[in-house]
């Protein structure tokens, strides 16, 4: 099989079937056609039809290694430069195709099964059976163009004791039983982004195991499909309210479900079995395989599509209500180009000094794409800031498609025009900034950029016991010695 079309998307999600409970409904499929999901689905689509375009299939795919036919490059594992300058450019076009709104698109858990096969190795330290495992799952993977999201926490209960302490242990998903061709799961998790549309669930290590006997039965990493016996999902409130593209141009195209996930007693054969019962190996998933360097890789490129978004917006609300001029709204713009190049500069560093790892993967180097991991979550949230700040009343000032071709529509011309768009061109424009930064999909989006990788306090925390400051300490310490 090859790269994807969107009809091929579709089609194999119409004969998926993932329970969904959403808003007192419990769906058994059929998810191509509910309201909640049926727009963003489409885009997706419009994403997989990217891969046979004449403008980007040069770029978005690569002749398999094994059946020579063209396959996503978000898969391609890099060997040399020129293959990490295309998997930037794959992932830029993507993201480009959503203004970097979609966090969830497949390159995102593709680029982390590339790296995980590529250490094979490093899961055979267990069991050889693992390595196979692993390697037979990202050719499936890269075969099928699967879309693949992924669970890691447990649920929030109490945060103040330990994931196997939540309930007497009864809680997070967790080994119930062995038997002689897998493991039976039986918990939650607490989220799983794109959950009711993807093709195959990837349930991987997450917070930091103790190592101790009592990890061991939450000590796993694994993949099923969507819709296996005993797996739902409990979807939030759609922020999709199926409106006109107009009046929610973004909610209205890029809104990717996020749910609770439960294990009903799930089994999971032991083919599709990564590690099992190993603390110490869960704990290395990422770290030890590249993978959370070329997840970043992919997030970084999408962040960077974001950030230009976001300037392209507010260059064209401060020009359309002439306020441009102003230092204190150029210190804004400013702040956002900033940004905008520091992104730029990490992304470029990382690849500038990208080094051949263990596994013989050419991987970016991981202290700028590390700073940027932790920089972006909060520089994010100052985006809808400044467009709040920036857009004032205009942003209320917002009727919809309907009134703009209703009986309003003359005060609306004649009220609502500005220095440089007509009144419906300035409501229209309008209506994307309050979609980028007041409307509930907004909400979510800053949300998302808080926590999507992790909590940015215990990240930095995390960041700073393993960052090198030796040698600066010791710089100052001889600084302080020199008489
Ligand atoms: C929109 C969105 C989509 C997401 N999608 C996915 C997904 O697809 N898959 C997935 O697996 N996860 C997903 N996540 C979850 C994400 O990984 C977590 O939000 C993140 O890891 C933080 O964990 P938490 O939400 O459980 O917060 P908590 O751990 O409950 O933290 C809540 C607050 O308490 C503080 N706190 C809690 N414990 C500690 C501690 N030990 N030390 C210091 N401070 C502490 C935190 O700093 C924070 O302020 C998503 C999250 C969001 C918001």
């Amino acid at each position: 099989m090859a790269a994807r079309t969107g009809k091929e998307f579709l089609d194999r999600l119409s004969q998926s079937r993932p329970t969904v409970h959403i808003q007192g409904e419990t769906l058994t499929g059929g998810i191509q056609e509910h309201p909640a999901f049926r727009n963003v689905v489409q885009t997706y689509a419009e994403l997989y039809d990217l891969q046979h375009s004449e403008e980007h299939k040069d770029v978005l795919t690569y002749a398999s290694p094994t059946s020579g036919e063209p396959v996503g490059t978000s898969f391609l594992t890099p060997r040399t430069p020129d293959d990490l300058v295309k998997r930037r450019k794959a992932f830029k076009v993507w993201a480009d195709h959503s203004n970097g709104m979609l966090g969830r698109t497949g390159d995102y858990m593709n680029s982390s099964l590339m790296a995980l096969a590529s250490a094979a190795d490093w899961f055979a330290q267990a069991n050889p059976a693992f390595g196979e495992n692993i390697r037979r799952y990202y050719e499936k993977a890269r075969e099928e163009d699967l879309l693949c999201t992924h669970t890691l926490i447990p649920p929030q209960v109490n945060r103040a004791v330990a994931g196997t302490q939540q309930a007497g242990g009864k809680l997070a998903a967790r080994i119930v039983k062995e038997d002689d061709n897998g493991v039976v799961i039986r918990g939650a998790r607490m989220l799983a982004t794109i959950a009711p549309f993807a093709d195959e669930m990837l349930v991987f290590p997450s917070t930091v195991l103790r190592g101790t006997p009592e990890d061991k039965p939450y000590s796993y990493a694994f993949a099923i499909p969507n819709d296996t016996p005993g797996l739902r999902y409990i979807a939030r409130e759609p922020l999709d309210y199926d409106r006109p593209r107009h009046d929610h141009p973004l909610a209205s195209r890029f809104e990717e479900s996020d749910c609770v996930v439960v294990f009903d007693d799930v089994h999971v054969p032991f083919e599709r079995c990564f590690a099992l019962g190993d603390a110490e190996l869960c704990n290395g998933f990422y770290s030890q395989t590249s993978s959370v360097v070329h997840m970043t890789h992919q997030v970084v490129t999408r962040t960077t599509a974001k950030t230009e978004y976001v300037l392209g917006l507010v260059t064209l609300l401060t020009e359309a209500i002439g306020i441009e001029q102003f230092q204190h709204v150029q210190e804004d713009i400013a702040e956002i180009i900033t940004t905008l190049e520091t992104l730029r500069a990490f992304l470029r560093a990382a690849e500038a000094d990208a080094a051949v790892n263990e596994y013989g993967v050419l991987t970016p180097a991981w202290a700028p794409l590390n700073a940027a991991r932790n920089l972006y979550p909060k520089l994010y949230q100052r985006f809808p800031q400044i467009l709040r700040k920036l857009g004032a009343s205009g942003l209320m000032a917002t009727p919809t498609e309907l009134d703009i071709t209703g009986p309003a529509a003359a005060d609306i011309e004649a009220y609502l025009q500005s220095a440089t768009l007509t009144g419906a061109e300035r409501v229209k424009l309008f209506r994307l900034v309050w979609d980028t930064c007041i409307s509930a999909f907004s909400s979510r989006q800053a949300l998302y950029e808080y926590y999507f990788f992790g909590d940015p306090v215990r990240m930095a925390g995390a960041y700073v016991k393993s960052y090198d400051r030796e040698p600066h300490r010791a710089k100052v310490q001889a600084f302080l010695e020199r008489s």
